[in-house]
């Protein structure tokens, strides 16, 4: 299936915008990413962008709808499928672009600033709700959360997204990051983790 719209929710988790000094939300915080901007983690070495200040990870769940948004169905039959993903943030860049005021776009958007790992099936969210996911950088756990930690859970932000803006089979919602942003740096080796599963690896490089 071919992804169409990828959808973005920024401070979805407490920890997380106590780290970066933002407010807690009363609605979901959404934004999006170009389609050029995915890339598969599988074994590959992904190239990003170099003097452009640093680039900090997010690791999040990423839904992907099965169907069209539908507010008389639940997210059991409108999502078949997740995996880990990497928000990436030029993270510089993003605090000039708030200072002014501006979207984030550029800070966001650039190539290869949405990595996917390999989707998974996804069933019923109350499963999946203390199932840890990961980031491991070189080894070591840099990264993990929980959707029981999450402000506005998968079904809330389906029907937020949905009735404010549409959804349709193929969209994807990359769902917000918990604590433990931070930097990558040339040569670093990254694993996507779903609990003690592998969904993707890859190793970065800056040119
Ligand atoms: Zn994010």
């Amino acid at each position: 299936m071919t992804i169409r719209n990828i959808y973005c929710v920024g401070r979805n988790y407490v920890n997380h915008i106590k780290e970066l000094n933002n407010v807690l939300p009363d609605k979901p915080l959404i934004f999006s990413k170009p389609t050029h901007s995915i890339i598969k983690a599988n074994n590959n070495i992904i190239n990003l962008p170099a003097n452009k200040g640093i680039v900090h990870y997010e690791t999040e769940i990423v839904i992907k709808l099965a169907k069209k948004y539908s507010n008389k169905e639940t997210l059991n039959t409108l999502v078949s499928e997740m995996t880990i993903g990497l928000d990436l943030t030029l993270r510089d860049l993003q605090q000039k672009l708030k200072n002014r005021g501006h979207p984030w776009l550029l800070s966001k958007g650039f190539p290869n600033s949405a990595i996917l790992g390999e989707f998974t099936p996804f069933y019923k969210e109350s499963d999946y709700k203390e199932k840890l996911f990961s980031l491991f950088i070189n080894k070591n756990k840099v990264q993990e959360g929980k959707i029981s930690d999450m402000i506005f859970n998968l079904q809330f932000l389906i029907d937020y997204i949905g009735n404010n803006i549409g959804l349709d089979e193929g969209d994807i919602i990359f769902t917000g990051t918990p604590a433990g942003v931070g930097t990558l740096n040339n040569d670093d080796q990254l694993s996507l983790m779903w609990g003690t599963q592998e969904l993707g690896s890859c190793s970065i490089t800056f040119s």
